[in-house]
């Protein structure tokens, strides 16, 4: 099925359209682990954070890093966690500036290319790891806006899985 995201912007919906979708507090998950930039999301990063202290490249792409955290909570199995996720089990960069990477948004659904068409599904890792799937009674169909960032459509390819 076709959905109008944005005034002429469009997508593929690849998952069910019953999907509902909330997140859980305390969860975290997918803050532990590296985000991937796109171009336009290392340009907003760098007007509102040190790009030397909180990304890194790793095969030609930018990614904000993973780090040792000195807490045993809102961590993955090895202590680490999303540079921005603070003790609390929020993302500083949302708190502060209201913004945070498309990536982050997108989660945990997937964007990929198919032809020109952008296609949207969930992501494989949220199956087992998001809490916060079909939970409540918030379609995610009805609000892919606040997923999909109006930015992804400006991108050559945005596809949110990368094999690096
Ligand atoms: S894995 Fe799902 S429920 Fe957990 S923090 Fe991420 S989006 Fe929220
Ligand atoms: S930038 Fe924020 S939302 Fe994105 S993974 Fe890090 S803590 Fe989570």
């Amino acid at each position: 099925m076709r959905v109008e995201v944005y005034p002429g912007k469009e997508v593929v919906v690849d998952f069910d359209p019953e999907l509902t979708f909330e997140c859980v507090d305390d969860c975290t998950w997918c803050c532990h682990h590296g985000v991937l930039l796109y171009e336009p999301d290392f340009r907003g990063l760098a007007e509102r954070a040190d790009l030397n202290a909180s990304t890194t490249e790793f095969r030609g792409r930018d990614f904000v890093r993973r780090e040792q955290k000195d807490r045993t909570a809102h961590v993955d199995d090895d202590g680490a966690a999303c540079y921005f996720l603070d003790d609390d089990g929020l993302c500083a960069l949302h708190a502060e500036h209201d913004w945070k990477p498309a990536r982050c948004s997108v989660f945990p659904l997937e964007v990929s290319l198919d032809d020109e068409d952008i296609r949207v599904s969930v992501r494989e890792e949220a199956e087992e790891h998001c809490d916060g799937l079909n939970v409540s009674e918030r379609r995610v169909v009805d609000h892919l806006d606040a997923f999909l960032p109006e930015r992804l459509w400006e991108l050559a390819d945005p596809t949110t899985k990368v094999e690096l």
